[in-house]
């Protein structure tokens, strides 16, 4: 590992917001799909409301599931955003938004696996170089 500046080693991807009708930007790391589960993985995150036209709703979140291949190009875009007025969601919105953390948070453990599984290979081929 290094510790050079972040900056160089983002990759700028596009993708088409179907909620705020725009493209947006997203930085990844170089590494970003390296040992993932499966390809394409979801990637969960929260965005922004991007509608300049509509004051009253600049402040809602959206909720992004964008599935990245390995070579890190964004195949689908799914966008969530709660259209309730009051700050509770609503019961479909909050069915879809455990539905999709929940699969997201089964490949997070799935790669925590891979990693680990990496980890101990690592640890006993040090072990068996370190033998005198
Ligand atoms: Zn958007």
């Amino acid at each position: 590992m290094t510790n050079a500046p972040d900056i160089g080693n983002k990759i700028k991807k596009i993708y088409h917001c179907p909620i705020c009708k725009k493209t947006h930007e997203i930085f990844f790391q170089s590494d970003f799909a390296n040992n993932r589960s499966k390809y394409p993985f979801s990637y969960v995150f929260l965005h922004k409301y991007e509608n300049s036209e509509n004051i009253e709703d600049k402040d809602k979140e959206i909720l992004t599931t964008i599935y990245v291949d390995a070579q890190l190009n964004i195949r689908g875009v799914e966008a969530l955003l709660n259209e309730d007025d009051t700050n509770i969601l609503s019961k479909d919105i909050s069915k879809e938004i455990i539905g999709k953390l929940t699969r997201f948070i089964l490949e997070l453990q799935d790669e925590h696996e891979i990693l680990i599984k990496k980890f101990n290979d690592l640890e006993k081929k040090c072990e068996e170089l370190s033998k005198p």
